[in-house]
């Protein structure tokens, strides 16, 4: 073996067990509290409902424990084991070429996919359904896994192809034009998707007329936003979790509430959540986003042009010289990595929610917004106890008494009271 493989072979156990230390924590601290409603919360949210968080909590901890154990198993038994016997079986009906590369990487995503496909079925249909939140029946689910699988493959398979004919006539800068063919199908999807991907497996409505819209809509033009981007998904096809997103760019972006969401809250509590995604909006935060998504992605390049080279990754594996191949080592060996970039990623997600929430207090009050907040955890079930070091390192969102203490502070350069 050599020193880089051991090296990915010891990244990808290590981030295992880090995966799984983080979620014990996280079981631990959840339950040693789940007897007592936190103070801050105790007119709010009764013993009954912090004890079915607290359950449902540990439930999807231990669920997760699992999928990480198995997916760390999965990986290094690929890579062992996996990809010599599944690289000879296209050795002999393909030749050498892109389609053999691009084929090589369609099978290991297909297998890897049917590998977790218990793991999801399982979380449907058992956990989320034993907690009264799947609304999805099988028939939805089969139609979901058909349609994502053949979307991905008429998107992927075109790009493999283009990423292999790219390598082959361009050995030295292919990776400079690829990345900048990245960057063009990603800004493609900004547009293309709240377009035509999400309305494939929801239906999107305009919010109707009456006077949620009326106000909603005031609150838009008072933000230089087009009152045409307000919509109304049918989540509840699926789940009775609430929420609410910003999506799309230019005239592309939409502000998007889950019919869920909106069965639950006042009109005030709607009008602060609209006002917290208004201000990921006016506050820059998608941009933010997709800067960060092309920094990350260069890198990404760069280490691909390292593992296409001559004599490059799949080779440190006793595997043939095929980009395909390297290609799949590097996805395997990048999870690792992007686990520890997580806890970065996920502070700077954090750091706009703040951010996000304080934009909605200066427009819509304080009250409202800790009305939305405390009501959207309680029925998500979302914990109000987390461990510390779990939630740094995975919550893309504060925990709610975060979001609520920082509610309660004077925001950072407010205007001295009685001043506009
Ligand atoms: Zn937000």
């Amino acid at each position: 073996m050599t020193l880089t493989a051991a090296a990915i072979y010891v990244a990808i156990v290590l981030s295992g067990a880090l995966g799984v230390y983080l979620r014990y924590r996280q079981g631990a601290c959840v339950l040693a509290h789940r007897e007592r409603v936190p103070a801050d919360f105790a007119g709010e949210v009764s013993l009954e409902d912090h004890r079915r968080a607290a359950d449902y909590t540990l439930a999807r901890t231990r669920l997760a424990t699992a999928a990480i154990a198995y997916d760390a198993v999965l990986t290094v038994a690929w890579l062992t084991v996996g990809l010599a016997p599944l690289y000879a079986v296209a050795e002999q009906h393909l030749a050498p070429g892109l389609t053999r590369s691009v084929a090589v990487v369609v099978a290991v995503m297909l297998i890897g996919h049917m590998l977790e496909l218990p793991f999801s079925l399982f979380s449907t249909f058992r956990l989320e359904a034993q907690f009264g939140f799947n609304r999805a029946t099988p028939g939805v689910f089969v139609r979901d896994q058909l349609q994502t699988g053949a979307l991905w493959l008429l998107l992927g398979v075109p790009l493999l192809y283009g990423l292999f004919a790219l390598l082959r006539a361009m050995p030295d800068h292919w990776w400079l034009f690829a990345y900048a063919g990245a960057m063009v199908v990603m800004m493609a999807m900004i547009v293309i998707y709240p377009a035509i991907v999400a309305p494939l497996f929801n239906d999107f409505v305009p919010l109707a007329d009456g006077a949620m819209k009326s106000r909603l809509e005031s609150l838009l033009s008072k933000c230089g936003f087009e009152s045409k981007g307000l919509f109304v998904m049918d989540a509840s096809k699926r789940s009775a979790h609430g929420n609410a997103y910003f999506s799309g760019m230019g005239k592309a972006k939409r502000i998007v509430f889950f019919d869920t969401l909106l069965a639950k809250h006042s009109l005030e509590e709607i009008e602060s959540i609209l006002a917290h995604e208004l201000g990921h909006f006016k506050l820059g935060h998608i941009r933010q986003r997709l800067l960060l998504a092309a920094t990350l992605a260069l890198v990404g390049f760069a280490i691909l042009r390292w593992a296409f080279a001559d004599g490059g990754l799949a080779a440190q594996f006793g595997l043939p010289d095929d980009p395909g191949l390297a290609l799949i080592i590097i996805l395997m060996a990048g999870e690792p990595a992007l686990h520890l970039l997580s806890p970065l990623l996920s502070w700077l997600s954090r750091r706009a929610e703040f951010q996000a929430d304080y934009f909605a207090k200066a427009i819509v009050g304080k009250e409202a917004m800790v009305g939305a907040l405390t009501k959207l955890s309680r029925d998500n079930l979302a914990t109000l106890t987390p461990d510390r070091l779990y939630w740094q390192f995975y919550y893309s969102h504060p925990p709610v008494g975060a979001r609520i203490a920082r509610l309660n502070r004077p925001a950072p350069g407010a205007a001295p009271a009685g001043v506009d």
